[in-house]
């Protein structure tokens, strides 16, 4: 397949070359929020760093880390003290600020993210990228069916769009399943973003509550974001069948960076890196250290937006783990590739293994063409320490005999047991009996807890 490149002088950067350019810029920015914010000078000052003296990559290690409880308590600090919400580590004025989002704050308050209007340019030369390599043009209708409000995919992803001159259509993620197959039957998109959950939860509704399919709207890409969906084949396949064989693409970002900075391509090998002249990953080992981008190197992974103005957030710990494969891929597009593996936060210890709830749903989809790929997995209490056998809950498709489920249950328990290393009792659930449960931003929710296991 061929395809475009929106910067190639960039684009196509690659080891020491790129590196270059990322120490010389995160020079300038570690400068920058030295000089602008007290907040970083003083977070800089505690452990024993300063920039101006900063040289080599070796000099990076020693740099403190972000997060998001330090971002929550930098912007309460900052509406007591400044009556603004975009935290202590502000690194611009802050009527520069030309469009503010909220994060899902699904863990607690939400944290605001604002952009200037240097920020949202940036982010806009992602978005072209981004655009440029998925075969998108100017003109082509946009069908955007993510949570808008104030959220982080949301207006952004809207901006970018409008001003790349595409035709956007902002349904938004809270329309009805009638209204938007109306819309989308009457507009005919070429790409409908949105979450995988939601792509999915069309496919199944649009035919029970309308006269007709998903596959009648002609949509010929698919943009899915904000879970991991859209990397796990099982799920692009029914993404891509239920909308009449259209391309399916992951696309991801990087708190405190200028999203997007990643989309996946036709070959499912991974999500291609392409901002990596404006965005810095780093992948930790367990005792947080910076290790060599290497290929299969896998551990958390921390952003540094290298020109991000507003709130550059350094060594940012998104908590997520992810794999990086840097050997060509088969598409032939450049950049690293990556492969998200879990969350941190949503890690369950099962007898001292780790088992990231994704990869359950993963392995689940890969053994067996009789299940929907949709699971659940049920723990008895908010502890991250689970019993074995795990409760994993698993929805059956249409019409599967009762006869066959004792050796699909058997099935998937030792795929599990000899994939991720631990055991797992294999509930089977009719299909119009399980109910996935969704997070404020449209995520469905893997781990479900119940606190009486006699009425589970
Ligand atoms: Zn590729």
């Amino acid at each position: 397949m061929s395809f475009v490149l929106h910067r190639p002088e960039v684009e196509t950067l690659s080891g020491e070359e790129l590196r270059n350019v990322q120490l010389s810029k995160l020079r300038q920015q570690l400068v920058r929020v030295y000089e602008k914010s007290p907040y970083y000078r003083e977070k800089f000052k505690s452990a024993g760093v300063d920039p101006h003296n900063f040289k080599s990559w070796a000099d990076y290690a020693a740099y403190p880390f972000f997060d998001k409880e330090e971002e929550r308590i930098s912007q309460q600090r900052s509406r007591e003290e400044f009556n603004h919400p975009f935290g202590m580590h502000v690194t611009c004025g802050v009527r520069e600020i030309n469009r503010v989002s909220a994060s899902s704050g699904t863990t607690g308050l939400p944290t605001y993210v604002g952009y200037t209007a240097r920020d949202r340019a940036v982010s806009e030369d992602n978005f072209a990228r981004m655009a440029a390599r998925t075969g998108l043009v100017r003109g082509d209708r946009v069908m955007f069916a993510g949570v808008m409000s104030m959220w982080i995919v949301g207006i952004p992803a809207v901006d970018a769009l409008l001003n790349l001159g595409f035709a956007v259509i902002p349904i938004g993620g809270l329309a009805k399943t009638e209204r938007l197959a109306q819309t989308a039957m009457d507009t005919r998109p070429d790409l409908l973003m949105c979450t995988p959950s939601y792509g999915l939860h069309l496919i199944k509704s649009v035919p029970e509550k309308t006269r007709w399919r998903t596959q009648d709207f002609g949509i010929r890409k698919l943009y899915v974001f904000g879970e991991p969906g859209g990397s796990i084949p099982k799920i692009r396949e029914q993404l891509s069948e239920g909308f009449g064989g259209a391309e399916i693409y992951d696309m991801s970002g990087g708190t405190g960076c200028n999203n997007p900075l990643g989309i996946s391509c036709e070959e499912n090998s991974g999500i291609h890196l392409f901002a990596n002249d404006n965005a810095l990953m780093e992948i930790l080992d367990d005792d947080l250290q910076p290790m060599p981008l290497e290929h299969g190197v896998e551990g958390e992974v921390a952003f540094t937006g290298l020109v991000k103005e507003c709130q550059p957030l350094i060594r940012f710990r998104d908590k997520d783990i992810i794999r990086v494969y840097t050997d060509p891929c088969p598409c032939g597009r450049p950049g690293p590739r990556i492969e998200f593996r879990g969350r941190i936060d949503d890690m369950l210890l099962v007898k001292g293994v780790n088992v990231y709830p994704n990869a359950v749903r993963d392995v689940v989809a890969r053994s067996s063409d009789l299940v929907t790929g949709d699971i659940q997995i049920v723990r008895y209490s908010s502890s991250a320490v689970v019993e074995a056998p795990v409760d994993v809950q698993v929805c059956l498709k249409k019409g599967v005999r009762e006869a066959q489920q004792a050796a699909i249950k058997e099935q998937l328990e030792s795929a599990i047991q000899n994939t991720l290393r631990f055991k797992a009792q294999v509930n089977l659930v009719q299909p119009d009996a399980f109910r996935p449960e969704y997070g404020a931003t449209g995520k469905a929710k893997l781990v479900k807890t119940v606190s009486n296991p006699d009425k589970a």
